[in-house]
């Protein structure tokens, strides 16, 4: 695993105060909702540049104080620091934040629309750390779970369903 923090992938920073969460019931996966470039599962560096996007998309659109992930994963099994740990995230839904982190798997409507097993490893990953540092439950769930919503879409949902199983590493 690898774990960009805020300025190891260029994050703006936030235009406000986050609002405090020390524990939660858990974890809340989603997608981007959008086409993902397929492409991006051979380079990289693709990938800090959908997160900035989506960063500026959630300030500039939603006017947002910043991102509202948690953490967000790529193909690589990077794991980028949204507003991370301890702070309330944006992405589940008004109501709906304070009981679940919200973490990003970065698959889509269309492109790159199945999780490379790296990607799920990833999620694992940074679940693993929302419970250590922000004291995350055990529930798993999907953006939809509570929510009107296709996210996480199909695949990842599917996984999630099947109770988030580790895959094995190293395979796509
Ligand atoms: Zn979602
Ligand atoms: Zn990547």
């Amino acid at each position: 695993m690898t774990m960009l923090n805020r300025r190891d992938w260029g994050a703006r920073a936030p235009r406000g105060a986050y609002t405090t969460l020390t524990r939660t019931r858990g974890v809340k996966v989603h997608y981007t909702g959008d086409h993902v470039d397929p492409g991006l599962v051979n380079d990289h560096a693709r990938c800090v540049a959908v997160i900035k996007g989506i960063q500026n998309y959630h300030m500039d659109n939603n006017g947002w104080i910043d991102i509202g992930y948690s953490m967000m994963v790529c193909p690589h099994r990077t794991v980028f620091q949204g507003r991370g740990p301890g702070h309330l995230p944006a992405a589940n839904g008004a109501g709906l934040n304070s009981d679940h982190y919200a973490v990003l798997g970065l698959v889509g409507t269309s492109g790159l629309t199945r999780p490379p097993n790296d990607m799920l490893l990833g999620v694992l990953d940074a679940i693993d750390y929302l419970r250590e540092h922000g004291g995350a439950g055990q529930e798993i769930k999907g953006h939809r779970d509570g929510y009107s919503t296709d996210c996480p879409g199909e695949p990842l949902y599917a996984w999630v369903r099947a109770g988030a199983p580790r895959p094995p590493s190293g395979t796509r």
